[in-house]
């Protein structure tokens, strides 16, 4: 696909219809459909039966992109209307489980989707060794469907690539992806993801406790799924366990500065995700009041499988 350069004005057809006149941003050819949802919203290892685990799907021109891959992610890609074998790239944001540890498995069941074309796993290391060895613990099964099902070898469809430092991760026709280092107390590197495609630009935090490289990378953008701690829940979630506690407070954002983050950055809207503790007695106005201490643009709560 030709690239066209920055800020070109030109009309567009979408679905046989003519659009009005937009600005396109930065090398990108077409006005894309792209979709935003949130596959889970909830924090930390433990199910809930409220939440699933935090994932967001981007949808484009009939492409998946997903960042995080926690327990269950393929059923909710599933439930979010999107097919497995649309994936086209996978962002790890770090290596807690409630991040990473269904990255084999999504591309193991990916695979028994009929999935065609190579998926690239991008993350930080360890992940060729968590992919790797994920994908053996399911060998047994690969080699039969293989043998009985005519499936071609899934090797050669999951591919990764580990990232340790900030700044460009991924482009492609449809979206280039960047990243920022962000504070995940003793987990390192961390990241955040930036999405910028013709028509929205989408950045995910990751798990970060405050941190000015995600107010530097979500600069200006048009969304920004942030995660949030709500700190009169924590005493409760920690239930004495001080280091628990202090690995909370040390690792991850309050509402406050969930809402300065998005302040500072200038972001148009703000949604809370990655939800701790994910107690339903906490209402979405309790999680908002700290965030509308300095961020007065649009923030809301987000619910697993809504379009943001
Ligand atoms: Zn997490
Ligand atoms: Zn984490």
């Amino acid at each position: 696909m030709i690239c066209h350069p920055f800020n070109v004005t030109r009309r567009a057809l979408i679905g046989g219809m003519v659009a009005a006149v937009l600005p396109l941003r930065a090398g990108f050819a077409a006005i894309p459909s792209m979709k935003v949802v949130l596959l889970g919203t909830k924090g930390g290892p433990t199910p809930s039966a409220y939440r699933a685990p935090a994932a967001v799907a981007i949808f484009i021109d009939g492409f998946l992109y997903l960042v995080d891959c926690p327990s269950g992610v393929a059923g909710q890609v599933a439930k979010a209307g999107f097919r497995l074998d649309q994936l086209s790239q996978i962002f790890v944001t770090h290596n807690h489980s409630d991040h990473v540890v269904d990255a084999g498995n999504l591309m193991v069941l990916a695979w028994g989707s009929g999935l065609t074309l190579p998926v690239t796993l991008h993350g930080p290391p360890p992940l060729k060794q968590i992919v790797s060895r994920s994908l053996a613990a399911s060998s047994y099964d690969t080699a039969v469907r293989m043998r009985e099902e005519g499936r071609p070898p899934l090797k050669p469809l999951v591919k990764v690539h580990e990232i340790s430092a900030a700044g460009m991760v991924y482009q492609d026709a449809r979206v280039r992806v960047t990243s920022a280092l962000v504070d995940h107390f003793t987990v390192k590197p961390a990241f955040a993801f930036r999405f910028d495609t013709a028509t929205r630009s989408v950045v995910v935090s990751g798990d970060t406790t405050y941190s000015d490289k995600l107010v530097q990378l979500a600069r200006g953008a048009d969304l920004l799924i942030h995660e949030a701690m709500y700190l009169p829940g924590i005493d409760q979630l920690a239930n004495g366990n001080a280091m628990l506690k202090e690995h909370l407070l040390r690792s991850h954002s309050t509402t406050e500065q969930v809402g300065l983050v998005a302040a500072r950055s200038g972001v148009k809207k703000l949604v809370l995700s990655h939800l701790v503790p994910a107690f339903p007695s906490i209402s979405d106005e309790m999680w908002l009041r700290g965030v509308r201490k300095t961020f007065k643009g649009e923030a809301v709560v987000g619910r697993d499988l809504q379009e943001v």
